[in-house]
């Protein structure tokens, strides 16, 4: 998902964007929820790389690193409950996009204190 200045100056048009269940977010805070979900994560692969140089090839790896415990428990919950998870976010974890994966549970606030914990240790 994307930040459209379109969107953010019309809620129209996110309420059309956002019509139905597919997408987890319903409003233009649950969109800014996702963006910055998304840089967090990436701050979070840039810190852990500096850190740990060489555990990483290089921050695309730091990052798809930090996600795959998350990628490895939603993909479960994808198979035991998959109504938990929205349309969205079980076509990303189908593609293996454990970025996009990330952004969505955060707008979803699933309670599962387990998944929260392992969402928070990729963001802060
Ligand atoms: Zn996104």
């Amino acid at each position: 998902m994307f930040i459209n200045s379109d969107i953010l100056q019309n809620p129209q048009s996110v309420a059309n964007y956002l019509k139905g269940d597919y997408f987890a977010a319903s409003n233009i805070d649950d969109i800014i929820k996702h963006e910055m979900t998304h840089k967090q994560n990436w701050d979070k692969a840039r810190e852990e790389y500096r850190l740990h140089p060489k555990r990483y090839k290089d921050l695309s790896d730091t990052i798809d690193q930090l996600n795959e415990p998350i990628f490895v428990y939603v993909k479960h919950m994808f198979y035991t409950d998959p109504m938990m998870l929205s349309g969205y976010l079980r076509d990303t974890i189908l593609v293996h996009n454990n970025r996009k994966v990330v952004a969505e549970l955060a707008v979803l606030n699933i309670s599962d204190d387990v998944l929260n914990k392992l969402i928070k240790e990729v963001l802060i």
